[in-house]
């Protein structure tokens, strides 16, 4: 294939151009469809919500089952103390989570605003005709008298009609 920008040929795509080093990608392949932000807060909401639960209940058996017997190991208390964290760490991402999401919200609806249809923006713009006077020609002076007093001004600064 040939670069694109500096027409350099025989080049495998995926790779990177020999001579400007611009990124070839390959156009025989099916784009990626990128998924929307919404898609992801979505996922990131669902993601937390089940790791809170999963990791909680965790902590809560292993307190229940292995924890407070004579023969306790420390390290149940560490893991179910971690776990207790990783719970608590993901209420705030959740919360953090359907903050965005109501931003992103708010931010799309004003995009739509913005790129709203032109009625809003005519609106509010006034036309340039009702903003300027009408033009007044009384006092404008017919080109064929300026130029004739150009032409008499040309005669008098001329040496020869000074004289006279
Ligand atoms: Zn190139």
């Amino acid at each position: 294939m040939f670069c694109p920008r500096c027409g350099k040929a025989d080049q495998m795509p995926e790779t990177y151009c020999r001579q400007c080093g611009l990124f070839l990608p390959d156009l025989s392949k099916p784009l990626k469809r990128e998924r929307p932000p919404e898609e992801h807060l979505k996922a990131n909401t669902v993601l937390s919500v089940m790791t809170i639960c999963a990791s909680f209940t965790l902590s809560f058996l292993l307190f229940l089952v292995l924890g407070f017997r004579d023969f306790t190991h420390p390290l149940i208390y560490v893991t179910a103390g971690i776990l207790l964290a990783i719970g608590a760490w993901h209420i705030q991402t959740l919360i953090r989570t359907l903050m965005l999401k109501e931003q992103w919200k708010r931010r799309v609806s004003l995009n739509e605003i913005q790129a709203a249809p032109h009625e809003t923006v005519t609106v509010k713009s006034t036309p340039t005709a009702e903003l300027l006077d009408q033009a007044d020609f009384a006092d404008a002076i017919p080109a064929s008298v300026t130029e004739h007093t150009t032409r008499h001004l040309a005669q008098h600064l001329n040496p020869k009609s000074r004289t006279d």
